[in-house]
C-alpha cells in the first residue's frame, strides 16, 4: 500500500483500482480495493459511517471487501490541516479512481468557492449522474411514483457554474461591463448602478463528451431514449448550441443504433427498432412540467449544469425527497459518488437523518466497479427495510405506522437485511 500521503488515513490492506490499459476507460478492480471516503460537513459524520457499514456488508456478502481510506475536505480538513481541500485528498481520489463523499457546505455570497465544484473540476469529473427511481414503501407527493425511472446526466464542469464571475463594486466587474457595453455593443442591456456579472461557457467539447456518456449509458442499459434538456429558445448560442451539438453526436457517432425523434416519425411511423435509442429534446421549463405529467415517457436526460441541478432535485422530490436521492460524479475511468442532498447543518451529529441517499450513491459506485450482485443487494436490502416500516424521521412523518429509527439503527437494519438476503 502506498504511504506517500501526509493528510489522509492510509489503510494497511487493500489495493488501488487501476485502469486495464492507460488511456482506456476500463477498470482493473481487485477483490479488496482501497476506496477513499470524505465524510464531509454537517450530517456527513452521520451518513458517512452508515454508508461504509452497508457497502462493506454488501462487498463481504459477495466474496469481496473494501478498505476505506479516510480523506478530508471542508471543516474537518480546516480543523486538521488549516486548508479546505488538501492536495492529498484530490491526489488520493485521482490515484484510487473510485471514491465516495458526503456533503460539503458552501456559504452563500462571499467566502470560499464551492469545494464540490473544485473537486469536480480538479478531477475532471465531467458528468453528474443522478438516477431517479422509486423504492417500494417510500412515501411520495405524487400519486404514481413508480412511473419515475430516469437517469439524469448533468454536465459538471461548465455553464454558469464554471466560477467565472465578478463581484459588484469591484474594478474587475466595471472592466467587464465596459467591455460588454463599449466593445461588444450591448449598450442598453445592463442597468445603471452596481452589478454582478457571470459568464456561461458551453463548449462543443464539454457538451459532446457529456451527451456521449448519456447515449452510451442508454445503449448499455437497454434504455429507449435520451432527451436533451435546454433553454435554447432564449439562450441560443449556449443552450441552443448544447442541443445542436448533442444532435451532432447522435447523428455522427452511433450509426443505426441511435435515431432522432424526427426520423422516428418521418421515416418509421413511430416504430422504434429494437436495441436502438431515440434522441429528442425538450425545453427546460416544459420538461419540468412533463416530469410530473408524462413521467413514464422519459428515460435518460442529458443537460447543461444548471438545468441538471434544478431538474434532478425536482425529480428527486417525486420519488421521496432528498433523503433518498443518490448521485455520482463520473469522468473517464474515475467516479466520486455523492448524494444529491447538502450538509443540512441543523441536524449535524444528531444521528437522525436518512442515510439512503449516500448508501444508494454507494450502489452506483459498486455498479461502476462491476459488482452488480453487491449493488443489487444494497438496493433490495434498502427497499425491504423501508417497506417493513423501519425508517428515519423524514419518511416516518409521512407514513402511518412506521417505526422511527436513528441513522445508525437504519444502517444496522439494512446490514441485517443484506445478511438475510445473501
Ligand atoms: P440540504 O443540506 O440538502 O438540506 C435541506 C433539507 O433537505 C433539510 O433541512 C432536510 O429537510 C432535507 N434533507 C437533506 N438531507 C437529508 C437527509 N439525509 N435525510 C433527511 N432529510 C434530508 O440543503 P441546504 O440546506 O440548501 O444546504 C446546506 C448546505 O449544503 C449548503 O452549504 C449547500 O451549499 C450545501 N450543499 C452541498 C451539496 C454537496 O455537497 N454536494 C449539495 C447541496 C447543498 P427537513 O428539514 O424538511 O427535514
Amino acid at each position: 500500500m502506498s504511504q506517500h500521503y501526509d493528510k489522509v488515513s492510509v489503510p494497511e490492506e487493500g489495493e488501488a483500482v487501476t485502469l486495464v490499459e492507460e488511456g482506456a476507460d476500463e477498470l482493473d478492480v481487485p477483490d479488496h480495493p482501497v476506496v477513499p471516503i470524505i465524510y464531509g460537513d454537517g450530517i456527513g459524520v452521520d451518513v458517512g459511517p452508515a454508508a461504509q457499514s452497508v457497502l462493506e456488508a454488501a462487498a463481504q456478502a459477495t466474496g469481496r471487501d473494501i478498505s476505506w481510506m479516510r480523506v478530508y475536505a471542508g471543516e474537518s480538513a480546516r480543523e486538521m490541516y488549516g486548508e479546505n481541500l488538501p492536495d492529498d485528498t484530490v491526489e488520493a481520489i485521482r490515484e484510487h479512481r473510485v471514491a465516495i463523499k458526503g456533503p460539503l457546505t458552501t456559504p452563500v455570497g462571499s467566502g470560499f468557492r464551492s469545494l464540490n465544484v473544485a473537486l469536480r473540476k480538479k478531477l475532471d469529473l465531467y458528468t453528474n449522474m443522478r438516477p431517479t427511481y422509486h423504492l417500494e414503501g417510500v412515501p411520495s407527493p405524487v400519486t404514481n411514483p413508480g412511473a419515475m425511472d430516469m437517469v439524469n446526466f448533468r454536465e459538471n464542469t461548465e455553464d454558469v457554474y464554471a466560477g467565472i464571475e465578478w463581484e459588484a463594486g469591484t474594478d474587475e466587474v466595471e472592466e467587464v461591463r465596459s467591455f460588454v457595453e463599449d466593445t461588444m455593443g450591448f449598450d442598453d442591456t445592463i442597468h445603471e448602478g452596481p452589478v454582478g456579472i457571470g459568464i456561461k461557457p458551453i463548449t462543443e467539447f464539454g457538451t459532446k463528451r457529456l451527451v456521449r456518456k448519456a447515449i452510451d449509458y442508454a445503449l448499455e442499459n437497454g434504455r429507449d431514449s435520451v432527451t436533451l434538456i435546454h433553454k435554447g429558445n432564449i439562450m441560443k448560442f449556449t443552450e441552443g448550441q448544447f442541443r445542436d451539438w448533442g444532435y451532432e453526436v447522435a447523428d455522427e457517432e452511433y450509426g443505426d443504433d441511435v435515431i432522432t425523434e424526427d426520423t422516428l416519425w418521418e421515416e418509421r411511423d413511430g416504430e422504434q427498432p429494437e436495441n436502438t435509442v431515440v434522441v429528442n429534446d425538450r425545453i427546460a421549463d416544459n420538461m419540468l412540467q412533463q416530469l410530473l405529467t408524462r413521467t413514464d415517457q422519459y428515460d435518460v436526460l442529458a443537460m447543461p449544469n444548471l438545468n441538471g441541478d434544478y431538474l434532478s432535485d425536482a425529480a428527486g422530490a417525486q420519488i421521496g425527497g432528498l433523503g433518498i436521492a443518490p448521485g455520482a460524479n463520473i469522468g473517464d475511468g474515475r467516479i466520486l459518488a455523492e448524494p444529491v442532498h447538502g450538509s443540512a447543518p441543523k441536524y449535524a451529529g444528531q444521528d437522525k437523518v436518512n442515510p439512503c441517499a449516500i448508501i444508494l450513491s454507494g450502489r452506483i459506485m459498486l455498479e461502476y466497479l462491476g459488482w452488480e450482485n453487491a449493488a443489487d443487494l444494497v438496493r433490495d436490502a434498502v427497499e425491504n427495510t423501508i417497506s417493513s416500516g423501519t425508517v428515519t424521521y423524514d419518511l416516518e412523518r409521512q407514513i402511518e405506522g412506521g417505526t422511527k429509527v436513528a441513522t445508525s439503527e437504519f444502517a444496522e437494519a439494512v446490514v441485517d437485511e443484506i445478511d438475510r438476503l445473501a
